[in-house]
């Protein structure tokens, strides 16, 4: 930062700083990009209109962008084995829409895991525009985590749905893909309308990048949608990987899943949005060559292997965690079922500690999305600071410490009355904190 930003905005940039530097980030779809993501992310390539795609644009000056934007389209179909990528969404909501206008007329329907269940909001919540327009069907999961097939099976048979939806923000296994693919031949046959396989891997795209996890695209899948800023560990924005011939996005084509590419242009830009942010496309683009280097790979192990330590360190103090335990990346505890107590109180005390995590629902959860069971946590930022299996176990112990604490205090409010014992841990984790640098702030700026 220049001496002469005296703006109070760089301040509050320097607190922040500070905040991430002296606290552990337990959220799983967080994580800290490098410090050439953020140069990237910080150029004067933000002064550009580029509405269009590489070699076609409504606007002239954009022989370097579009250099920019084709070596991001191109790495990121290395890392995904992909035919086509479509770098422009804003953020994974948004490449979510983009590919149910792509491929669905209104009042179709769409077959996608559940909110309760784990899925995400913008696979059907009622909240959202999508859900006016399309008509979801939610499937769930069993009693021991893992995607119920025989009723996504069930109501595929039902409803046959125009795409088949797997995706999810709080679902630990992995999941079955040849299943679902045979399930949506089924369909297809028995329809006589082609069905979109589509999988939305916004939370563990950067376990696939690593091989850390199965690539649904290798599986029957046509398209993946994925955000870029959480296993990815890109700047904040959204990705559709697809297979396909691709076509030129400037001309109509015909409505077939071999054309999915070309509908999936179309419905990015002009569809959904307008102008690309190619200052984050240059930092997707520097993300994607880390992402693509050997040690991603150890990168994406660890980050399971980080996981697992923790899972089973968390069960062995008592915690009860939904699925047991996980597969990859994310940890879901019942706090409700452990300790008695709830989520965001939960959440609440860690915070004061320097543990960041939220409250999550459980599948059938009594305390519904306002006074949940549950919280969720993982491994991707943790991991990328260095912190190894000892540093997991800490954590654990730390989060025990805490549930210890609560369970005293039985509420939130009586919380202030153990300041001293909460900042004696909010110490240890401070001091363990500092000792593993954010990427991209230096020691000497915090
Ligand atoms: C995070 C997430 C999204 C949304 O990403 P935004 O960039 O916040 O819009 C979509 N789908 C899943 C499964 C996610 O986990």
């Amino acid at each position: 930062m220049t001496a002469d930003a005296k703006d109070r905005v760089f301040e509050i940039i320097k607190l922040e700083e500070k905040r991430q530097s002296e606290g552990l980030e337990l959220i799983p779809s967080e994580n800290y990009v490098s410090a050439n993501v953020l140069k990237a992310m910080g150029s004067v390539l933000t002064n550009k209109y580029s509405e269009g795609y590489p070699g076609k644009r409504y606007y002239g000056g954009n022989e370097n962008i579009d250099q920019i934007e084709s070596l991001a389209i191109d790495r990121a179909k290395q890392l995904f084995n992909a035919d086509h990528a479509n770098v422009q969404p804003h953020s994974g909501a948004n490449a979510n829409e983009a590919v149910y206008y792509a491929w669905c007329q209104p009042g179709d329907t769409i077959l996608a895991m559940s909110l309760p269940a784990g899925g995400h909001l913008t696979h059907g919540s009622p909240v959202t525009r999508s859900a006016k327009v399309y008509n979801f069907v939610g499937y769930g999961v069993t009693e021991d985590g893992d995607i119920d097939y025989d009723e996504l099976e069930k109501l595929a048979h039902e409803h046959q749905p125009q795409v088949i939806l797997v995706g999810y923000s709080a679902f630990m296994k992995i999941p079955d893909f040849d299943r679902v693919a045979a399930v949506a031949k089924d369909v297809a046959e028995e329809s006589g309308h082609e069905v979109l396989l589509m999988a939305d891997m916004a939370h563990v795209a950067g376990l696939i990048a690593g091989g850390a996890h199965p690539n649904p695209l290798d599986h029957g899948f046509q398209v993946m949608t994925t955000t870029t800023h959480k296993t990815l560990r890109g700047p904040r924005g959204g990705l559709i990987l697809s297979k396909g011939v691709v076509g030129n996005p400037l001309k109509k084509v015909e409505h077939t899943l071999e054309n999915i590419p070309t509908l999936i242009d179309r419905a990015v830009f002009p569809g959904t949005q307008g102008g690309p942010l190619e200052h984050v496309i240059a930092a997707k683009a520097v993300a994607f060559e880390e992402d693509l280097q050997p040690e991603f790979h150890d990168y994406a192990r660890m980050i399971v292997e980080n996981a697992n330590v923790l899972a089973e360190e968390l069960k062995r103090l008592g915690f009860v965690l939904q699925g047991d335990g996980t597969e990859n990346h994310l940890i879901l505890v019942n706090v409700k079922q452990s300790f008695g107590i709830d989520g965001k109180f939960y959440e609440a005390a860690l915070d004061k500690v320097g543990l960041t995590l939220n409250a999550n629902a459980l599948p059938s959860d009594a305390g519904g999305a306002f006074r949940p069971s549950g919280v969720r946590l993982g491994t991707p930022a943790m991991t990328t600071r260095g912190l190894g299996q000892q540093e997991m176990m800490r954590v654990a112990e730390w989060m025990k410490r805490v549930v210890e604490i609560c369970i005293e205090a039985s509420d939130e409010e009586a919380l202030d009355g153990y300041e001293s014992e909460l900042e004696a841990i909010r110490e240890e984790v401070r001091k363990l904190a500092l000792d593993f640098p954010v990427p991209g702030i230096k020691p000497q700026d915090r």
